[in-house]
């Protein structure tokens, strides 16, 4: 079966975990993060987990060699025709293995890259109140989108967690790390594929809204 990849890109806190799982949730594409794939290696306690966990809960970028073993399985072996990839690639390198990876194959296409654009200052605010239902991975923010029920996930009754790595410290050191390792991947991968910038302070309905225009069944 063809596959087409779509990179969700941009800075912590942006939206873009929150778009992808919406996207997934009513059957529009997988979700592939590679945040949720370490998060969950640091909680089973497996060798790739103790290897990233100081990288991870310091917001530092876990080395590229570790990433790539970790992605090029997980992209090739899908089920859906569609795959956002959130969260990678974040380095030069990760940009130029990753087109690599992908012009090898027949079967697995780019079909453009989301850049969710928006102002640092915001950013600081959302990711600090930001928990996630470790059940369904839906997000909420305890300032700007609170739950019913204090703790628990509107939509499965999951208990809701807040991210190590999301406190304003580890958070200002995430954002500088985008600017400095991230940002300039978006030149690179501009004349690679097509690039559509988002204004992602807005509300997610709109922005959805946008992001489906693209993605459709
Ligand atoms: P995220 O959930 O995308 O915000 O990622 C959380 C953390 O996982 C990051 O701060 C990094 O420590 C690590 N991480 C996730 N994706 C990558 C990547 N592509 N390259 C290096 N580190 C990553």
């Amino acid at each position: 079966m063809s596959r087409t990849i779509w990179l969700f890109m941009g800075p912590p806190g942006c939206g873009k975990g929150t778009q992808a799982s919406r996207l997934k949730r009513e059957g529009l594409c997988e979700h592939l993060s590679t945040g949720d794939l370490l998060r969950a290696a640091i909680k089973s306690g497996s060798e790739l987990g103790l290897k990233v966990k100081s990288f991870v809960d310091s917001g530092s970028l876990v080395p590229d060699q570790v990433m790539l073993e970790l992605i090029e399985d997980a992209i090739t072996s899908g089920h859906l025709s569609q795959t956002v990839l959130d969260g990678f690639p974040r380095t030069i390198v990760q940009g130029e293995a990753l087109v690599k990876m992908l012009s090898k194959s027949t079967s697995v296409k780019l079909g453009g890259v989301f850049w969710f654009k928006i102002d640092s200052l915001i950013l600081v605010k959302r990711a600090v109140g930001r928990r996630t239902c470790s059940s369904c991975g839906a997000i909420y923010n305890i300032e700007f989108k609170p739950t019913k029920q204090h703790g628990v996930c509107d939509l499965c009754g999951g208990e809701l967690t807040h991210r190590k790595d999301d406190t304003e410290e580890t958070i200002k050191h995430r954002i500088n790390v985008y600017e400095a390792e991230t940002k300039p991947l978006l030149e690179f991968l501009s004349g690679k594929s097509e690039l559509i910038s988002l204004d992602a302070d807005r509300p997610e309905d709109s922005i959805y809204g946008e992001i489906i225009k693209y993605i459709k069944k």
